[in-house]
């Protein structure tokens, strides 16, 4: 019999997870809170296993094509003095930039385009309750609709309101004591295919990144406590980035005034997603709403691709979806531990709050970027995911 299954949320690990279910037979439908499908977002890095799940759904050359061109990157001093530097071509595989950059909302919409002719996207629909019997789940809309389904797939992101539904007090968040602002601005002479990182004190970083359409990406970090991005607004967000970086030097005047006008705005306290199963009988986690490792880690979106490859895999190698659901946690939970095994001094060290602090980090970035210690350091940037064996099915 067709399973029915309902997806929820719209982005990199639901229209991934809806292709590969499509492929067997699945009845898949999508409901996405957003009233259209989301683009925005800045570069995301596509590695190792997650590349091969991109070749088997024949994507890879699409990814390739839609790469954002970043060649390396440099950190700077007030005066934009390189400081340290690391070049792509000078690597082994995949560093600081890796090689399959793509932006988010490309990489979203890519998987959405590919997974259309197969799947029922609704969009400006959410969960209001999901109940469960031995059947299945039915599932209750915000427009007030009833449906039956045989599988709830969670793929709402690191805030998944369905998962705290479902699973009730269930996430214990790992807050990463860093706050980032991600936005896009006019292009200016100084920036080129090389990304541009800036420190300055008080545990303020600001950078900017290279894209394919003609504009620039530029991010705002703040370290120290939680920020409350979620109580504010975006106009109180952007006040409060204009208060905080005030004084900053560099670029940063620039980027605060691009930031004004930017409409694909995002401001976040880092939080690491903490669960301890990601299945409640006919419920099932993925993505970020599962396992979310904040952009620090570089992984977010390929463990998005490989979870969609393996949950689907396991669907479809088991007639138990409960046998399923143990596979797949098992397969996957140990990269997804090792790979949130970001201490939290990381942070704090790549932040410094004095002058000193920065002096000493500079010094560090200079070995780091020496190409003795810089090919070698590759290999350990996401050691976890890199040396994942994908399953066959
Ligand atoms: C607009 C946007 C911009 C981003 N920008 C970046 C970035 O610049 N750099 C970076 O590293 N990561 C970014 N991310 C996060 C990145 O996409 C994820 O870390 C990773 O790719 C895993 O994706 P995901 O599909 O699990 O979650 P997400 O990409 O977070 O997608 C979750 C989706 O679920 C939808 N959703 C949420 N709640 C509900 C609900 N109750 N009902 C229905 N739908 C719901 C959201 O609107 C979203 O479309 C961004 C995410 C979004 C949504």
């Amino acid at each position: 019999m067709t399973r029915r299954i309902l997806i929820t949320g719209a982005s990199i690990a639901g229209c991934a997870t809806a292709w590969w279910l499509a492929k067997q037979d699945c009845d898949v439908t999508i409901v996405e809170q957003a009233p259209a499908f989301r683009d925005g977002g800045q570069n995301v890095d596509v590695r190792g296993p997650a590349r091969e799940v991109l070749r088997l759904m024949g994507l890879e050359q699409a990814v390739r094509d839609l790469n954002t061109g970043e060649r390396g990157i440099a950190w700077v001093d007030d005066q934009n003095r390189t400081m340290a530097r690391i070049d792509l071509s000078d690597l082994e595989g995949d560093g600081p930039t890796a090689e399959l950059e793509i932006l988010r909302g490309d990489l979203a919409r890519l998987l959405y385009e590919a997974s259309s002719p197969s799947t029922q996207y609704r969009f400006g629909e959410r969960i209001t309750d999901v109940v469960q019997d031995e059947k299945g789940a039915l599932v209750r809309f915000k427009g007030g609709t009833e449906e039956r389904f045989d599988l709830v797939i969670v793929a709402e992101g690191v805030g998944s309101k369905t998962r705290d539904m479902v699973f009730p007090g269930e996430n214990t968040p790992r807050w990463m004591d860093l706050a980032t602002a991600f936005f896009t601005i006019p292009r200016a002479s100084t920036d080129s295919e090389t990304a541009r990182w800036y420190n300055a004190i008080g545990g303020r970083s600001a950078g900017v990144r290279p894209d394919h359409s003609g504009t620039t990406r530029a991010f705002l970090n703040i370290q120290g406590q939680r920020h409350l991005t979620t109580d504010r607004t975006v106009e109180q967000q952007k006040a409060f980035l204009k208060t905080c970086f005030e004084g900053a030097g560099w670029e940063v005047p620039r980027l605060l005034s691009g930031m004004e006008t930017a409409d694909d705005f995002w401001f976040d306290d880092l939080r690491q997603v903490k669960m301890k199963r990601w299945s409640a009988d006919h419920v099932v986690l993925t993505g970020d709403a599962a396992w979310c490792v904040p952009p620090l880690g570089g992984v977010g979106a390929s463990l998005a691709l490989v979870g969609a490859y393996v949950l689907a895999g396991e669907l479809a190698k088991n007639h138990s979806q409960s046998t399923a659901f143990t596979a797949y946690e098992s397969i996957l939970r140990p990269v997804v531990e090792k790979s949130q095994n970001i201490p939290k001094i990381v942070p704090r060290l790549t932040h410094p709050r004095s002058r000193v602090g920065i002096t000493l980090l500079r010094a560090v970035q200079r070995v780091a970027a020496s190409p003795a210690i810089s090919k070698r350091a590759t290999k350990s940037i996401t050691p976890a995911l890199q040396s994942f064996k994908l399953p066959r099915y």
